[in-house]
C-alpha cells in the first residue's frame, strides 16, 4: 500500500492510471522527502519493492509520464531507459495520428 502522503496527491483515472497532481521536476512527479526533492516513482517503487539500485531508474511503462500506479512502474538501468523512453515517445506520436510524410 502507498502512504496517504503520496496518494492524497494523485487522481485515479477510469482506465487504471494513478496520475500525480503534485509538483514536477523535469516534467516528472517529484516531492520533498527528508529535505530533498525526489522522484515520486522512485518513492513508490521503494515503498513496495525495496531500494532502487544506484544505476537504475523507475519508469512508467504505460506511457503516462505522471502515472505512479505501482503496476505500471518498471525498473530499468539508465542505458536502457533512453531506448524505452524513445519507444514510448514514438508510440505516443503514432497514437496521435502521426504527421509523417509532410
Ligand atoms: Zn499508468
Amino acid at each position: 500500500m502507498l502512504t496517504p502522503r503520496l496518494t492524497k496527491r494523485t487522481v485515479r483515472t477510469p482506465d487504471g492510471h494513478l496520475l500525480w497532481t503534485g509538483g514536477l521536476a523535469n516534467g516528472y512527479p517529484a516531492a520533498k522527502h527528508e529535505g530533498k526533492t525526489v522522484y515520486v516513482k522512485r518513492l513508490v517503487w521503494e515503498e513496495i519493492n525495496g531500494p532502487v539500485p544506484e544505476d537504475a531508474v523507475v519508469i512508467s511503462t504505460c506511457g503516462q509520464r505522471t502515472c505512479i500506479e505501482p503496476f505500471h512502474l518498471a525498473l530499468t538501468t539508465s542505458g536502457r531507459y533512453a531506448s524505452v523512453r524513445d519507444a514510448l515517445g514514438r508510440y505516443a506520436a503514432e497514437a496521435q495520428g502521426g504527421e509523417e510524410g509532410r
